[in-house]
């Protein structure tokens, strides 16, 4: 494979698909350099089609706990396929991985599958409008929960590397109903519930902002949702999407001690496979159908084989001692990217949930609110990107995003990983000679 190869194969990508790419993000529009085709994954590495390897910190934007093709997961995956790939009828797969979600979320009762973590939020907002019969939504601004067109306004993910709040093809009339709150500001939130509270039927948030960065609420701010929600009638949302069976087996639900109505899962259930699921009270769920009035399907959902590996992963991780590790993990590389910062005197912070990290390329207190974080750590993260991906290690192709670290990840991977980050930086232009924040952004 030589490097004319890889240009060949990726204008054939260009002109077959939009950006080359089925995601955005993957197009490598916010960083400078053209990505590289991943032609495989073991444990804590990718490699690209020369057969170079790269210690990796996507993880898949979240599903690989426990790193790529995990032997027990690819052998659940391997003996449910044998079994036929999908049936449009209940399989045993769907209870086995519906039990196992509710121990963790002992709130919820009931569990509904979707094959994406969109479909998820998707499903938990309809339903919530349908349990209600109201017809407001609420979200954070930086806060991403998939594609979903009512929840398609000043998002995170690819949204905020884009450099654009919200999507073309979402009608006026679609968000309408959607309102948009700062995080981190309790003041914001009872304004609108003393203005609209009647009308909301349900307040979404990432309880642990990712896709803007990692931006921490305090405990105090969620607790004022969950009061204004039980005050006003409204439901609250946790989506869980990226911090479920992540930042704990319970996820922040678990952690915050905070008891939502509603939580949307997907990523790590799905153990690499396209899974989703929202899971809530018995009273509530049952307000879907058949049960309920609250349409909502899919051909694909519950699939044997994402059954299989969601519950096998899961398994996996209920070993003693995993999410110490992770969280030791973690730990070992926020260390190591704090040093490495200081040592090239560049201002910036480490943000860090357990296997969770946030590289925060502006000095002074790490933001809580999308407004607050500053555009030039972006551009500036544009030309460390590469210098950190020559260097060995696949860090995510945006500023905006988050690090993921997995049980695979071994000692000196993390420490590969870091002194890939010092390598990187030690290589930066000044910060004052950073390009300007805008440069390259594409989607
Ligand atoms: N919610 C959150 C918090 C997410 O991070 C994501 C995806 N990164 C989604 C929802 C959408 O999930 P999917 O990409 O599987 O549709």
């Amino acid at each position: 494979m030589s490097a004319s190869d890889e240009a060949a194969l990726l204008a054939r990508a260009r002109a077959v698909m939009p950006g080359g790419v089925s995601s955005p993000v993957r197009a490598f529009g916010a960083v400078e350099g053209e990505p590289p085709f991943v032609a495989r994954g073991q444990g804590p590495y990718v490699f690209d089609r020369a057969g170079r390897r790269y210690v990796d910190l996507v993880c898949s934007w979240g599903p690989l706990i426990l790193g790529h093709a995990h032997p027990a997961v690819v052998e659940a995956v391997q003996r449910a396929a044998a079994d036929g790939l999908t049936f449009g009828a209940t399989c045993e797969g769907e209870v086995l991985l519906a039990e196992r979600i509710l121990e963790r979320f002992p709130f919820a009762q009931k569990v509904r599958f979707t094959s994406s973590g969109t479909e998820a939020t998707m499903g938990a907002v309809r339903l919530a409008r349908g349990a209600t019969g109201r017809p407001r939504v609420v979200k954070f601004e930086g806060c991403y929960h998939g594609h979903v067109d009512a929840l398609l306004v000043k998002g995170g993910s690819g949204l905020a590397t884009f450099g654009r709040p919200s999507s073309a093809g979402v009608p006026e009339a679609f968000t309408a109903l959607t309102e948009v709150l700062p995080l981190d500001d309790e003041q914001a939130a009872s304004e609108l519930f003393a203005h609209k509270g009647r009308e909301i039927a349900v307040v979404a948030i990432e309880p642990m902002p990712a896709n803007a960065g990692l931006l921490e609420q305090r405990l105090a701010f969620l607790q004022h949702l969950r009061a204004l929600c039980t005050r006003h009638g409204a439901l609250l949302l946790f989506d869980e999407v990226i911090s479920g069976f992540r930042v704990a087996p319970g996820g922040m639900t678990e952690r915050t001690g905070i008891t939502p109505d509603l939580v949307a899962v997907g990523k790590i259930v799905g153990g690499g496979m396209p899974v989703g699921a929202f899971l809530g009270p018995a009273a509530l769920m049952d307000q879907l159908a058949p049960l309920g009035p609250v349409y909502h399907a899919g051909t694909l959902s519950g699939n044997p084989v994402a059954m299989a590996a969601g519950r096998a992963t899961l398994d996996l991780l209920a070993a003693p001692g995993t999410y110490e590790r992770l969280d030791a993990l973690g730990a070992r590389l926020a260390a190591g990217w704090q040093a490495a910062l200081a040592a090239a005197g560049q201002p910036g912070s480490v943000v860090r949930v357990g296997s969770v990290l946030w590289l925060c390329l502006q000095g002074g207190e790490a933001p809580r609110a999308f407004h607050r974080i500053a555009p030039q750590g972006a551009a500036l993260y544009g030309g460390l990107h590469r210098r950190v991906l020559a260097a060995g290690t696949w860090m995510a192709p945006s500023a905006y995003e988050v690090a993921f670290v997995s049980t695979a990840h071994s000692e000196a991977d993390i420490d590969a990983a870091a002194a890939a980050l010092a390598a990187g930086l030690a290589e930066l232009p000044s910060a004052a000679a950073a390009p300007a924040p805008g440069k390259g952004r594409r989607a």
